[in-house]
């Protein structure tokens, strides 16, 4: 059973204690308190560490009275580019747009999965330098104002991810691309992490230059099956989920 349980700000230690006392098996973690649950549990995932987020908490799978927190949506991205694009990342160059807590999850997974270079494009400076920092050696930062970096960038990369919320429909009013529609080409691939709608203003433009393209439900699909699995043990019905989810 999958039940939601409203926690108000500042009590996530009292949740995660109760958790303890229940035999909760797991719990999925939502803002805002993805960063103050870490100080109630037992250790973190090489993932939630490097993040300083968790999203996801388990039981530890050789002593079931620790807890740990993980942070499933790196590896959920990964999961859903192998299965939108049969794309491995290693030695590619990715451009991600964004820095926020989705953003830095996208860059630390491109990384260690081994792209050759991640440029972290964003307005604001100091999440980007940020999110370019989780990146190590192959990371780098463009301001989203230097039009001829960011255009640079663009031009060199093999992979541009969206993880910004430009284009996501939340009451029709968005409809507009991070990306100026004459930067795509035909041997780009585009990941937008938006998945309403469910083919975004950057998708239409990089799929009328012939790019290959896809929406944020398969990250979204993925994330779920590895908390699935932490929390069950067994293998996550990702068909079944993805029909769930709103995909095919
Ligand atoms: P967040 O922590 O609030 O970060 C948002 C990022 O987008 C920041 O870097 C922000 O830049 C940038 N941004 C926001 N509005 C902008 C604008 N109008 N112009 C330029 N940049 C803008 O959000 P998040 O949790 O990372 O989520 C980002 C997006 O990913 C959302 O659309 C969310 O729905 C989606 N998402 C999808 C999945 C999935 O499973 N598919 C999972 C997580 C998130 P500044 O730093 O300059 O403010």
């Amino acid at each position: 059973m999958f039940v939601a349980l409203p926690v108000a700000p500042g009590r996530a230690k009292v949740a995660v204690d109760g958790a303890r006392a229940l035999g909760i098996r797991g719990l999925s973690v939502t803002m805002p308190h993805k960063e103050s649950v870490i100080p109630a549990l037992d250790g973190l995932t090489p993932a939630a560490s490097a993040l300083g987020a968790v999203n996801c908490v388990l039981r530890a799978p050789h002593d079931d009275g620790l807890l740990l927190g993980d942070n499933t949506d790196g590896a959920g991205f990964l999961g859903g580019l192998r299965a939108d694009f049969d794309l491995d990342v290693t030695g590619k160059r990715a451009v991600v747009l964004g820095a926020g807590g989705a953003g830095r999850a996208v860059v630390h997974a491109l990384a260690g999965a081994g792209a050759s270079s991640v440029v972290v494009v964003n307005r604001g400076s100091d999440r980007g330098l940020r999110a370019a920092g989780i990146a190590g050696g192959v990371g780098s930062f463009v301001a989203a104002d230097d039009r001829d970096g960011f255009a640079g960038a663009v031009a060199g990369a093999d992979l541009l991810v969206n993880a910004t919320p430009i284009g996501m429909h939340v009451d029709g009013s968005d409809d507009t691309s991070p990306v100026p529609a004459t930067w795509m080409r035909a041997d780009l691939v585009v990941a937008d992490l938006v998945y309403h709608p469910s083919v975004t203003p950057l998708m239409a433009a990089a799929g009328d230059a012939g790019a290959r393209t896809a929406n944020g439900l398969s990250m979204l699909v993925h994330q779920a099956a590895i908390a699935f699995e932490h929390w069950t043990g067994v293998s996550a019905p990702l068909e079944a989920m993805a029909v769930a989810a709103g995909g095919s």
